[in-house]
């Protein structure tokens, strides 16, 4: 087996050892429900409060905002639909084209129940024009969810002009931050946003556990219900994978910079090698503002699946399109509503480093993957359409 080149961070990260040692003892001895008195409850109770401390640090918030749940999608998810419920009057969604599918499929859902939905373009770059935002605004709109920054781009919205323009017309704000959390800086309590979605496995920490963020001056109200959470979310609290996202977000938060930094250079580095050493290779999205670990390519000639197959024999993990989306052959959602052929789209790979990736792993992407690139191009057929390689 090769040794493992992991360049597929947007899609789940290696649990951190910090992190396990971290969550241990609650997996462990430390068993307690959270809700009981007793003292083995209680200290389950108080190691709660510490990770919602760490993860408002995170993100500019204060404790009694995050409300801990299962996972990103259900933050998103959560978050739509109070907006909905609290004023049900109002039947009008704005969102975009380029959303993970935890919103796209949500919204398609609403739209069979007969809510409008608004979605709003990107440029060939993947940005958004705030101004449209401004103009799709109605005395209907109930709620606006935007990303914070786009999974397979990575390319981030205007959040703060977002927020402006929402809080002028007193529109009820959605964040997804999934991905931006960790990597760039975030200030939730200058911003002025109602809701921002969070999951623990983009940051080092197991999955299966998230958070919404629900700004204390917001209505809200949830999707189960009960006493948990200040009776935001119900359901006995996952403390072990909680614990674990607090000190994932204590870590993060401590080394931001440094991190972001980091993978910057190298990102950068690889970035530039592919395209300046492959013939008809592009970059998708805005170079700025991204995240800083994300790039996505198109290698024209080729077939992203094909490739992926290639690349996992020599120990090479990374994407096409988002993780959900890549085991099945339809290209990129996100790639076709920038503008991208969906010949182009299906040519396209994302690469997104993390902290433990080295200059080492980077040399030896660069060694495989034009290697790679290049032998798909040699198989292709004499009228030029991708060789399809099967594993
Ligand atoms: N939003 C974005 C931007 C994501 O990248 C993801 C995960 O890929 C999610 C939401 C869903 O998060 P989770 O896997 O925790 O449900």
């Amino acid at each position: 087996m090769p040794e493992l080149l992991y360049l597929d961070h947007n899609a789940t990260t290696p649990i951190d050892p910090e992190v396990r040692a971290a969550m241990l003892p609650w997996l462990e001895n430390e068993f307690g429900n959270p809700s009981s008195l007793y003292s083995l409850g209680r200290r389950a109770a108080a190691a709660l409060s510490t990770a919602r401390e760490q993860v408002a640090k995170l993100v500019g918030a204060r404790p009694t905002e995050i409300v801990f749940n299962s996972c990103g999608t259900e933050a998103t998810s959560s978050a739509i639909l109070s907006a909905l419920a609290i004023d049900p009057d109002k039947r009008h969604i704005i969102t975009s084209t380029v959303e993970h599918s935890a919103t796209i499929k949500l919204c398609d859902h609403l739209a069979t129940r007969g809510y409008e939905i608004t979605w709003l373009p990107v440029d060939r770059e993947g940005r958004l024009d705030a101004s449209k935002l401004d103009a799709a605004i109605t005395s209907d709109t109930a709620v606006v969810s935007l990303l914070w920054a786009n999974n397979e781009t990575g390319v981030l919205f205007p959040v703060e002009e977002i927020a402006t323009i929402t809080a002028r017309k007193k529109i009820p704000l959605h964040f997804d931050a999934v991905q931006a959390a960790g990597k760039v800086q975030i200030n939730l309590e200058a911003l002025g946003v109602q809701y921002v979605s969070l999951s623990a496995h983009k940051l080092y920490a197991p999955k299966g556990v998230g958070a919404l963020y629900v700004n204390r001056r917001a209505r809200y109200t949830p999707l189960f219900r009960g006493a948990q959470e200040e009776s935001k979310r119900a359901g006995t609290q996952n403390v072990a994978s909680i614990v674990a996202f607090g000190k994932a977000a204590e870590l993060a938060q401590e080394h931001l910079l440094a991190n972001a930094e980091h993978t910057c250079k190298l990102r950068d580095r690889f970035e530039q090698v592919l395209l300046s050493t492959i013939d008809g290779a592009r970059r998708n999205g805005t170079d700025e503002p991204r995240l800083p670990n994300t790039t996505n390519l198109t290698f024209s000639g080729i077939e992203a699946e094909s490739a992926l197959l290639l690349f996992d024999k020599e120990g090479i993990c990374c994407s096409a399109g988002s993780a959900c989306s890549s085991a099945s052959i339809n290209p990129s959602h996100v790639l076709t509503a920038m503008g991208i052929s969906r010949d182009e789209a299906r040519a396209s790979l994302r690469f997104s480093l993390g902290r433990t990736t080295t200059e080492a792993d980077v040399d030896r992407a660069l060694e495989i993957i034009p290697r790679i690139i290049a032998r798909l191009r040699a198989a292709r057929p004499i009228d030029g359409s991708p060789v399809h390689v099967s594993a």
